[in-house]
């Protein structure tokens, strides 16, 4: 690992401004990917600034009856939090199929929004990556793909989102919040926080140098059946192959009224398709499935190992419409 100077940060604003004061300087959260990337040398920060006592640890409620979760609450707390097991049961449920309990501990809120992709060649820093090395070229295309995406890949680089947590985020329509340096603050959508990969797979957010996240926030609760569903290798330890996070308003008889459904495994960030979820509410029985999968499908590739994503999408997908709809 390179040597770097470290710093601890006591308010936002400090932490911010530390981080754009310095060339090569990044956040540490929990520790959990940047330092696993640090000792790969995948990353080699030259300053390190700590965001865990910034204050930024509390889950509260919002004035139109949603909540914020501040940057560094730790997954384990959210995911055990009861307003989110009662009213945000689908992220409760991603994060506790994320890692293990011991990562969770660790891992925070704003950590997980910005870990990056488990892609085999970025962690091998012998090998090209544009994501790691713009202009090296992508040993996933051609190599051995079998994690990698099947929609919104480009010919620059075809990684996928690791995140279990984002997934669910997303099909709550939640927003991150952030401190510039310059004082000013934005709220992002998270539809639009993470970037699809293009020209420049090494832009991976529209985060700015030295932007800290500090809070996300959900809208009020939306009610219905939320499921999170994780395809993966192992039964623990592993991450998402295919992973749908679904909110599902369905009569007793199986119609479905109103649906939201993001995907994870699938691509550069979160994915999540309306006219999927149109599907659901004008269709009916196993036939509505078999729309909203072609919605979801619709454009996707695969790059040979990967292939077998696109049937397992499907097959998830029926699953899980089955599971939320049984009468
Ligand atoms: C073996 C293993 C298995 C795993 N399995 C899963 C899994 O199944 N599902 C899953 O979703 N995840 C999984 N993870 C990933 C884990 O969830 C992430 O490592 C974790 O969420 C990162 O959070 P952190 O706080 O430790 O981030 P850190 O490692 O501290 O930081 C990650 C990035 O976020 C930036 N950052 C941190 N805080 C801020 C802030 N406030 N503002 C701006 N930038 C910030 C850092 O600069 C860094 O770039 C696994 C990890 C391991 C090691
Ligand atoms: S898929 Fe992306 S991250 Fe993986 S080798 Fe290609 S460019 Fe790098």
């Amino acid at each position: 690992m390179k040597a770097f100077t470290f710093q601890r940060a006591v308010t936002p604003a400090e932490a911010a401004r530390a981080v754009a004061a310095k060339p090569g300087a990044t956040f540490i959260g929990g520790g959990t990917n940047l330092l696993d990337l640090a000792k790969l040398e995948v990353e080699t920060p030259s300053h390190v600034v700590d965001v865990n006592r910034l204050g930024l640890d509390k889950i509260e409620g919002t004035a139109d009856g949603g909540l914020r979760i501040g940057a560094s609450v730790r997954n384990s707390d959210l995911a055990a939090d009861m307003r989110v097991r009662r009213d945000y049961a689908v992220l409760s449920r991603a994060l506790l199929s994320g890692a293990t309990g011991q990562l969770r501990n660790k891992a925070t809120t704003a950590g997980n929004l910005l870990q990056r992709t488990r892609c085999y060649y970025f962690y091998d820093v012998t090998k090209p990556c544009n994501k790691r090395e713009p202009g090296s070229g992508c040993s996933a295309l051609g190599g051995f793909n079998r994690i990698h995406a099947i929609l919104g890949a480009s010919d620059k680089c075809i990684a996928t989102n690791p995140s279990d947590m984002c997934v669910a985020m997303r099909a709550l329509d939640a927003t991150v919040e952030t401190l510039q340096p310059d004082g000013a603050t934005r709220a992002i959508p998270i539809e639009d926080f993470h970037r699809l990969p293009g020209s420049t797979p090494e832009v991976e957010t529209v985060l700015k140098p030295g932007e800290l996240i500090t809070a996300v926030t959900l809208p009020k609760p939306v009610g219905g059946t939320q499921i999170y569903r994780k395809v993966r290798d192992r039964a623990s330890y592993a991450f998402a192959l295919v992973s749908v996070a679904a909110i599902v308003h369905a009569d007793p008889g199986g119609k479905v009224r109103q649906a939201r459904m993001a995907f994870g495994g699938l691509a550069l960030k979160p994915w999540r398709v309306p006219a999927a979820e149109a599907a659901l509410v004008q269709g009916s029985g196993p036939a509505a499935a078999e729309e909203a999968a072609d919605e979801v499908l619709r454009g996707a590739r695969g790059f040979g190992s990967n292939d077998f994503k696109i049937p397992l999408t499907r097959r998830t997908l029926r699953s899980v419409v089955a599971d939320v709809t049984r009468a």
